[in-house]
């Protein structure tokens, strides 16, 4: 039996992450950022000089971090490592391939079904962000939000947290960047970026994060989320 399931989704730097951590503290539930997932495969593919040319290869890198996460725990996630631009480019790449998003379904599912903080401690429930949570993992969420903003917005934002962490980049090549990655997450035969027909599509580009914080909190309080 499962327990209540908040699914997020959207493309990147729209902030789905940093609502899906406050939202999950508002709830008591456990969060699990599913980009981390396949960043960390990505990044396995790299260490191991492979590429999505070679899928065969990444997926049996993705069942070895499948063996890792079961062993270990999902703080293994927990490095800088995976917060590269060269293992954002990747991610986008190893994440389309069918083998590996069949490997790591079984970890979100997992998750879903028995969530835990990261601390251990088990969860009433799980509020999971990604691209493909509220279509294909848990289409029966009891709540489905769609994140987004526009390009020029999220390369901005993506922009100023790299300066911040003292890691620049051109605006430029962030947004070309991040145009290429949208085109390849949204444009895959498997699990396209896009929202399920019953998610409330909530657009930052114009809100502060305390606003789209309180809209989100709202649309989970009319489903009976508080
Ligand atoms: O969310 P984040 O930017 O960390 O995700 C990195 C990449 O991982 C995305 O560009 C996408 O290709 C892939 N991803 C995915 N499915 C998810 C989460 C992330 O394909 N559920």
């Amino acid at each position: 039996m499962m327990g209540a399931v908040v699914a997020i989704d959207g493309p990147s730097a729209s902030g789905k992450g940093t609502l899906a951590k406050k939202i999950a503290a508002k709830l008591g539930f456990a969060h699990l950022d599913t980009g981390s997932l396949y960043r960390f495969v990505a990044l396995k593919t790299l260490e191991n000089n492979l590429d999505e040319t070679a899928p065969e290869k990444v997926i049996a890198l993705a069942r070895a971090v499948h063996q890792q996460l079961v062993q270990e725990g999902l703080s293994i996630l927990d490095t800088d490592a995976i917060r590269t631009e060269e293992v954002s480019v990747m991610t986008s790449k190893t994440s389309a391939i069918p083998g590996v998003r069949e490997i790591l379904r079984d970890i979100q599912l997992g998750f879903a079904a028995n969530p835990r903080r990261h601390d251990g401690s088990s969860a009433k429930g799980a509020v999971i962000d990604g691209r493909d949570i509220g279509t294909v993992i848990c289409p029966l969420a009891e709540a489905k939000l769609f994140v987004t903003a526009s390009t020029e917005e999220r390369a901005r934002r993506r922009h100023a947290e790299l300066r911040d962490r003292g890691l620049p980049d051109s605006y430029e090549a962030i947004l070309k960047d991040m145009q290429e990655r949208d085109e390849r997450d949204r444009n895959r035969p498997v699990s396209p970026t896009i929202p399920a027909t019953d998610a409330f599509v909530l657009d930052t580009t114009d809100m502060t994060r305390d606003a789209a914080l309180e809209k989100a909190l709202q649309i989970l309080l009319e489903k009976g989320l508080e």
